[in-house]
């Protein structure tokens, strides 16, 4: 079934409509981070992608199932032959699950920090190794994977021939020695085949039994195991960066297309995933963000210059997702501003009458119909900005129209302004009692202050910074 939204597909390279293809919801897969280290605020402008296109479908009347996946293990660094956990955790001393324990508990608190809405499921690539054996296995039954002479098991590139159809890389093609998935000569049977299960050699740590030896996975055949398992072996829509289009989801649809083949469930023609969606790279003032220019940016440096984190989140709202975007301090400060300028007019404005309900509606459906066509957020905050200088609007209607759209834009537009918030003294009392509460780690305590609170109209956040608060209606007693 068509859901109205319009995507642009890397695969057939034009702008398709996503379909619910059970009829019920949109199936979706996220590349997730490699929990290694922060997520940087381009790994955070991808991970938005997610979110604004089920904020979209949901605005469409369509519900979705998303998986997100947490890459712990497998996927290598692109100059060393190092997984990126195990360098990380050789570098610090430190057990690499308890790293990836830790900057995966820090992915989650940064969505939440963005009003990115959470995944309905977060596998893990290492619980996930079952699942990727039973796939290899298939694979090496069926002759697309074999046991190389390492005692790794490559995927034959060969055995699938519209491999390169999403990135253009056709094997013919491709050049010998591609970085990601380096081997001595002969091993491999060509030179483009990759490696699914890798053998331990002196690797002791992050490594599993396997049918083929001690061992660790692949990178690219995690995602293929889990998209496959979780979204009941179809992917509607499949959403990463534009640099994972190769080798990473050029491998995975071989892999899971193979598969299906295999087990004789391919829909769909044959295609695992209907529809492949890429968000451009985000470069910051004018460079790609890397430690070694030391320009990397992260969601929690936005406080310590006085910035709400949502700056960054209408930053991305005002590019487009297929467009590369330079983001700047600037910016980031211009948004900020205009979020706090909308948070002061739209409180205003609410408090006026004469609500244009039939005209609050047109617009709000011309506004969804821009998010509809390939997510054009830019054009909805261009709108924003129109609507918010009009003449001709009720100021009741102007706050209907912007409220309403916040639920795709995810600003927190009802947030009361900084400027007229003034808290009663018991407020106050409450907010300082609930943060020695916290801070005791006294958390029955701080609950019941939290819900005291509420009831008084004021909501308490935590946040990686500590605990914020904004003023929400009071609850009804
Ligand atoms: P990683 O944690 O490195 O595996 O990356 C997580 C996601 O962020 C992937 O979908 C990448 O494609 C994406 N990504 C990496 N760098 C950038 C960037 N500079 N701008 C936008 N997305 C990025
Ligand atoms: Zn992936």
């Amino acid at each position: 079934m068509n859901t109205g939204l319009h995507l642009y597909d890397t695969q057939s390279r034009g702008v398709k409509e996503v379909r619910a293809t059970n009829g019920k919801t949109v199936r979706i897969y996220c590349c997730g981070p490699t929990v290694y280290r922060d997520a940087h605020v381009g790994n955070l402008r991808t991970f938005l992608l997610g979110d604004l296109v089920a904020r979209t479908l949901y605005l469409l009347g369509w519900e979705s199932e998303v998986v997100q996946n947490i890459t712990d293990v497998g996927h290598m660094s692109e100059n060393l032959d190092e997984d990126k956990m195990l360098a990380e955790a050789h570098l610090t001393n430190r057990d690499p699950f308890a790293i990836a324990r830790e900057y995966e508990a820090r992915f989650h608190r940064d969505l939440q920090t963005l009003n990115i809405k959470p995944a309905n499921k977060y596998p893990r690539a290492s619980d996930s190794i079952d699942l990727m054996h039973q796939l290899i296995a298939k694979l090496v039954e069926q002759g697309n994977a074999y046991l190389g002479s390492d005692g790794s098991v490559y995927f034959a590139a060969q055995t699938f021939p519209s491999y390169g159809a999403i990135s253009g890389n056709r094997l013919s093609a491709l050049k010998p020695g591609h970085r990601y998935d380096y081997v001595e000569d002969g091993i491999k049977r060509f030179h483009a085949d990759w490696a699914l299960w890798k053998a331990a050699g002196n690797r002791s740590e992050m490594v599993w039994d396997s049918p083929w030896g001690r061992g660790f996975p692949g990178w690219h055949i995690e995602c293929s195991a889990m998209s496959l398992h979780f979204l009941n072996s179809h992917i509607d829509l499949h959403i990463g960066g534009i640099d994972l289009r190769f080798p990473h989801h050029e491998n995975e649809r071989a892999q899971s297309n193979s598969f299906l083949a295999a087990t004789g469930q391919a829909e769909l023609a044959g295609e695992a995933v209907d529809l492949w969606l890429h968000g451009e790279h985000l470069l910051f003032e004018g460079r790609k963000m890397s430690k070694s220019a030391g320009n990397v940016v992260l969601l929690s440096d936005l406080p310590g210059r006085s910035l709400d984190p949502l700056a960054l989140r209408l930053c991305f709202l005002e590019n487009r997702y297929r467009g590369q975007m330079d983001l700047s301090w600037n910016s980031i400060v211009a948004a900020d501003e205009t979020i706090s300028r909308w948070r002061e007019r739209i409180h205003a404005w609410q408090s006026e009458e004469n609500l244009e309900v039939d005209r609050a509606r047109s617009e709000i459906a011309r506004l969804i119909s821009f998010a509809a066509h390939d997510l054009d957020t830019p054009r909805i905050v261009a709108q924003l900005r129109v609507l918010e200088k009009s003449q001709e609007l009720e100021p009741a209607t102007k706050a209907a129209i912007f409220l309403e759209i916040d639920q795709l834009l995810g600003l927190d537009l009802d947030r009361t302004p900084k400027s007229t918030m003034e808290l009663t003294i018991e407020q106050a009392n409450l907010i300082e009692r609930r943060a020695n509460a916290r801070t005791a780690k006294d958390f029955a305590h701080s609950d019941a202050l939290r819900n005291e609170l509420m009831k008084l109209g004021v909501e308490v956040i935590d946040t990686a910074q500590g605990q914020e608060w904004k003023f929400v209606r009071p609850e009804p007693i």
